[in-house]
């Protein structure tokens, strides 16, 4: 089977860069320790290379669709749902009384980086379930919780998360979906929700939709948002399901991850729809943030994982191609020699390093983010929990944005390694590059999460977090520099943060001024800007493991691969990380050029 992701790196994040091991030191993780954390992830290796990667093809050439009323999907869905209440895969952080199995998010997003590698339409359908169970564990009550969670922990009934509507993509303040209040303590629904992901199938026998709507006479916008469950069938007091009114109207076709539904919705068509409040009224998008930014680090692993993929079917493919001859000295070529295998040519070369520097300083960035959040979670005072909690938040945006562009584009890279096959079905790299494109547009698009960094998290609790974030790369930037060959790199991010912080104070002022539009409007460029700096962050702080390993003999890995993250970091300290230059150029010039009645009829 082809390689698709490679543990050894995956350790070397988890174990020697981060020590998660750390989090066992922790009450809630006394169970674990570093070798029971390995076991479990070469437990998922071995189920994602027997039942996911050999039909991450087939489930592209046969998408998902609707049909007489049903939504048809590949089989190996069911394999999965079972699977994945049989093996602990739906909420293995939760705790042990609901069925969980305690583990720290860390492993959880290392898991699903091996299953995303192998297949990243799949994993989806059990992922949003857990997702939907944790808000009915979190905010539910225990009629809820006793109701729906055990059978979602099975893998026996689906679980949704239930936010877009055709008005109301990005703006949640302008969902109509309506409830009204029943004798019983329940709610009437009615409305609809488009882009359901894993919205209905004929494995579950039962779908528990968690849906924001708006209860008659609630406030306008997000303050009037509640959260309901909604199930696609009733329970009745012996345990017999019957409809609840809510109607799967149609299957999304896409241009990727055409292996996993995508559903529209109508809640209330016969007016017989029946939903129960989750927690308290109107604070329903406040709850909802806790599966929302849980998806928000998932998608971004969706894409790390399926650019790791991409990454490593391109460097199988340079290395076994031959083509073309190497350049001798004085600029010429001999015919007679046998061609060269293409990763010979230094214009290869350049793209599968940037494919390698944008995978795994994304993965780091990932578990880096991840960490900080069982950290925020379970560390002993509040003080440290409070810290962790700012990193998680600052962190979170980019975490979800870098792996989802820069991913597209290290596997755009890659797709030109292939040269015309890359363009073709026979090979998987096409498959990828659509995979990864809707990475940029769920969970918030790139615009979205930009307002969000720049507008909200850089600016939280008068900059604490940008603080915290600041210091750890300080830290970073002084290991480093007690080892004299990366000296020069930990200067070069010093500088770099510095860049950061001119251009920050620049557009602080059009935020003092009142200009707050001005202030957001290049948003997106400073979410670039910011991510370089913190993927440098994660390469400078592997370089530096790598250094110590090879300096102290350590033969956990070979040299070569200690040395290959050396190279790696320096690699994108020449080509990547010189980028935030233009970015300054941009944040700081005095043109305005989108703002609408700065510059009418451009249009
Ligand atoms: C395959 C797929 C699966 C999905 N799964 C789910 C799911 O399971 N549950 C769910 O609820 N939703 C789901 N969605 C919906 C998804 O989250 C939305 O499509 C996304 O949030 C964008 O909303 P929209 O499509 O309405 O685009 P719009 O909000 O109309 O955005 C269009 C463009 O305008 C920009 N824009 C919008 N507002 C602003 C602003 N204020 N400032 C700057 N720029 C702005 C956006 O960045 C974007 O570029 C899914 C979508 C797809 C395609």
């Amino acid at each position: 089977m082809a390689e698709y992701m490679n543990m050894d790196t995956l350790r070397f994040i988890l174990n020697d860069v981060l020590d998660v091991s750390q989090l066992c030191e922790l009450p809630r993780f006394k169970d674990y320790d570093q070798e029971s954390f390995n076991m479990l992830l070469d437990s998922i290796k071995a189920f994602a290379d027997k039942e996911m990667y050999p039909v991450f093809k087939e489930m592209d050439e046969n998408p998902a669709r609707y049909e007489d009323g049903k939504i048809v999907v590949h089989p190996v869905v069911k394999t999965l749902m079972k699977a994945s209440g049989k093996n602990g895969y739906i909420g293995p952080t939760f705790d042990y009384e609901v069925g969980g199995m305690q583990l720290p998010h860390v492993i959880e997003s290392a898991s699903a980086h091996v299953m995303q590698s192998a297949n990243n339409s799949l994993p989806g359908y059990f992922a949003l379930t857990g997702g939907a169970a944790n808000l009915i564990i979190s905010y539910g009550s225990q009629e809820l919780i006793d109701r729906y969670v055990p059978n979602m922990m099975k893998g026996a009934w689906g679980g949704t998360m239930c936010l877009t509507e055709p008005q109301a993509g990005s703006s949640l303040s302008d969902i109509t979906t309506s409830a009204t209040r029943n004798e019983d303590g329940s709610f009437n629904i009615t409305g609809q929700k488009i882009f359901i992901s894993g919205g209905d199938h004929e494995y579950a026998s039962n779908f528990v939709h968690l849906v924001l709507v708006r209860i008659e006479g609630a406030p306008a916008g997000t303050k009037g948002i509640s959260l309901f469950v909604v199930p696609k069938f009733r329970i009745a007091e012996n345990g017999d399901l019957t409809p609840n009114d809510v109607i799967t109207a149609g299957d999304f076709q896409k241009m990727g991850q055409r292996g996993y539904c995508t559903t529209h919705l109508v809640f209330g068509e016969n007016n017989n729809c029946k939903g129960w409040l989750v927690g308290a009224e109107n604070k329903g998008l406040k709850y909802m943030f806790q599966m929302m930014n849980g998806a928000r680090i998932d998608v971004g692993m969706t894409a790390a994982s399926t650019a790791t993929a991409a990454y490593h079917a391109s460097l199988q493919y340079a290395k076994e191609r031959p083509q073309g001859r190497r350049i001798l000295a004085g600029g010429k070529k001999n015919v007679e020699q046998e061609q060269t295998f293409i990763i010979n040519h230094p214009d290869v070369r350049r793209m599968l390093l940037l494919q390698r520097a944008v995978v795994e300083g994304s993965l780091s960035l990932l578990f880096q983010t991840s960490l900080y959040h069982d950290l925020s979670k379970e560390s002993g005072s509040e003080d440290e929990r409070e810290h962790y909690h700012d990193l998680l938040e600052i962190l979170t945006p980019i975490a979800k944005t870098y792996p989802s562009e820069m991913g597209r584009v290290s596997i755009n890279n890659g797709l030109q390694i292939l040269g015309g096959y890359g363009f073709c079905t026979d090979f998987p790299l096409e498959q990828y590059y659509r995979d990864i494109r809707i990475m940029a547009l769920y969970e918030g698009t790139t615009g979205i999460q930009s307002l969000d960094l720049l507008g909200r998290k850089v600016t939280m609790k008068n900059g604490a977090a940008m603080r915290r974030l600041t210091k750890e790369i300080i830290g970073t930037i002084k290991e480093a520099s007690t080892y004299d060959d990366l000296k020069k790199y930990a200067e070069t991010l010093k500088e770099a943060s510095k860049t950061l912080e001119a251009s920050l104070m620049h557009l602080l002022q059009f935020a003092m001024e009142g200009q707050h539009e001005r202030y957001v409007a290049d948003a997106t460029i400073f979410m670039e800007m910011m991510s370089n700096i913190v993927i440098a962050w994660q390469w400078l702080k592997m370089a530096t493991v790598a250094k110590k390993a090879l300096l102290t003999g350590d033969e956990t890995y070979t040299a070569n691969f200690y040395e290959n993250k050396i190279t790696t970091m320096q690699f994108y300290f020449k080509y990547e990380l010189p980028k935030i230059s233009a970015a300054q150029v941009t944040l700081m010039h005095e043109d305005n050029l989108t703002i609408p009645e700065v510059k009418e009829g451009v249009f």
